[in-house]
């Protein structure tokens, strides 16, 4: 199976690309074939290097590898125009030398033609005396070079919808050679397909109506007709089609807080399903199921939460060393220091963090908690757990001190802070919350002894002097209401 993505390098990688490039990766994957990359350039004016970098540098954070190519269609306009010539000398195309007025009326009649318009330059053309094209070609009057789109219907077999018909009389005699002798999109990506011998198109619904003029170009041109099929678009929440107004269409906007694999798991059930309720896949299980005969024939809504749920689930179970790189690109300082320090620190830190994880951005944050540096504290927290000042400061002091001199292990962490509670003729809470906004600035946490232990006794015990200064402080001023919320607290 030889297929290919084509995508024209005048944009990012949309969604809806990459997922054109997933399936027909995975169809190149699953069969042993071949998956080729072409860009379609020939747009020169809308066209520009950065976005075929952008599509590019996304296929392959995708993991989406191609076997040849990138191909660049602007690499064969000679090709293709050839192929227009061709079809003019074998009396399976004509020249065109309606005027610009002339078409513009066409254009104004077409629903009062009842869709005749459409060879409206064709019966012009056949009206000129015998000879007389050719005559005003050689004078170097300027005309195009339109298909001769022949009686009868055009249908196909397309790999989702199944039978395809349309009439040809439903089908415009398209414009192949415009007036400057440029080709035009339909016959460059037929001659392109035929060119890498591409046997199966898969690409969006939106080019159904592109799909019989292309299996009539290629019969023309004598070229095999390779299979098609069109899967449907995806939509936004409110059912149409997905745009910039329901969020990041863009895939690299995904980058600082999604993971690949996670992105194509999402991808690929975007309008595929695998038969049972299994969502969460792996590449090589995706690869092993996937199939044509699942894609679905209805639109699919592009669904954020989704997104960031299979996140959560990838960010849970994948490879720790691979996951700390990852986060590590994301960190504001590199923890290396603090990482040598301590073996097995860093991972079992992130393992703690990622279980309540759903965005990779939002793991680095949380990481950058337990290493030295800065920390703000939440206003809803102080608010909640730091009320009444004074005796949140009587607690703190007083856990300070019966830390100071303890074992630092999650156990006799524990064990301290729960003698200390009875003592005071506390629950245990009343140290913990307060706690947690001095060590985390946050009302949310993996467990307390769990945070005491990966932020280590230097970092826990100034931040606890940290809180219980920025408590002291609004204790004697209590105007200042609540500015240890807006105040940076911790080392
Ligand atoms: N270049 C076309 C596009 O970006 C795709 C052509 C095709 O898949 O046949 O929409």
């Amino acid at each position: 199976m030889r297929v290919r993505f084509a995508p024209a390098p005048t944009g990012f990688l949309h969604v809806g690309g990459a997922r054109t490039a997933l399936f027909n990766w995975l169809l190149a994957r699953q069969s042993g074939g071949t998956f080729v990359l072409r860009i379609e350039d020939t747009d020169r004016a809308r066209s520009s290097e950065a976005m075929t970098d952008a599509i590019l540098s996304g296929l392959e954070w995708l993991g989406i590898d191609w076997d040849e190519g990138p191909l660049f269609q602007s690499d064969r306009v000679g090709e293709h125009t050839a192929a227009g010539r061709r079809l003019l000398a074998a009396g399976l195309a004509y020249r065109d030398f309606s005027t610009p007025d002339e078409l513009a009326r066409d254009r104004a009649n077409i629903a009062a033609l009842a869709g005749e318009a459409t060879r409206a330059a064709r019966r012009r053309a056949e009206a000129l005396a015998p000879g007389e094209a050719e005559e005003r070609a050689e004078a170097g009057e300027p005309h195009a070079v339109r298909f001769l789109v022949p009686e009868g219907s055009t249908d196909w077999e397309d790999a989702v919808h199944g039978r395809m018909r349309f009439r040809n009389r439903d089908i415009d005699d398209l414009v192949i050679l415009r007036a400057d002798g440029s080709p035009t999109y339909n016959l460059a990506v037929v001659c392109d397909d035929a060119h890498a011998r591409i046997d199966m198109v898969l690409r969006g619904d939106d080019h159904l109506s592109n799909t019989p003029k292309q299996i009539l170009l290629a019969r023309a041109l004598g070229f095999p007709v390779p299979r098609f099929g069109h899967v449907p678009l995806i939509l936004g929440r409110d059912g149409k089609r997905l745009s910039k107004r329901h969020g990041a269409t863009d895939i690299a906007e995904y980058r600082r807080d999604i993971l690949p694999e996670a992105m194509v798991n999402f991808l690929a059930l975007l309008g595929w399903s695998p038969g049972d309720d299994r969502e969460v896949m792996e590449l090589d299980e995706i690869v092993r199921r996937f199939s044509l005969k699942r894609i679905l024939r209805k639109g699919s809504v592009f669904d954020a939460d989704k997104l960031a749920w299979l996140n959560g689930r990838h960010l849970s179970r994948m490879d720790l060393a691979r996951l700390g790189s990852l986060v590590k690109a994301q960190l504001p300082q590199a923890p290396d220091a603090t990482i040598k320090d301590r073996p097995g620190w860093y991972e079992g830190l992130l393992d703690l963090l990622r279980t309540r994880a759903r965005s990779l951005d939002a793991l680095a944050r949380n990481v950058s908690l337990y290493l030295p540096g800065e920390i703000a504290y939440e206003p809803a927290a102080v608010r909640k757990h730091w009320k009444r000042r004074a005796q949140v400061g009587e607690y703190l002091d007083a856990l300070r001190r019966r830390l100071e001199g303890c074992e630092w292990h999650p156990e006799p962490l524990e064990r301290a802070l729960r003698d200390l509670a009875e003592e005071l003729e506390v629950g245990a809470g009343r140290l913990i919350h307060p706690l947690r906004v001095a060590l985390t600035g946050q009302a949310v946490s993996p467990g307390i002894f769990d945070v005491l232990y990966y932020l280590g006794r230097d970092l826990s015990l100034d931040r606890i002097g940290r809180a219980l200064e920025t408590v002291a402080a609004e204790e004697a001023d209590p105007a200042q209401g609540d500015q240890a919320a807006a105040a940076p607290g911790g080392r």
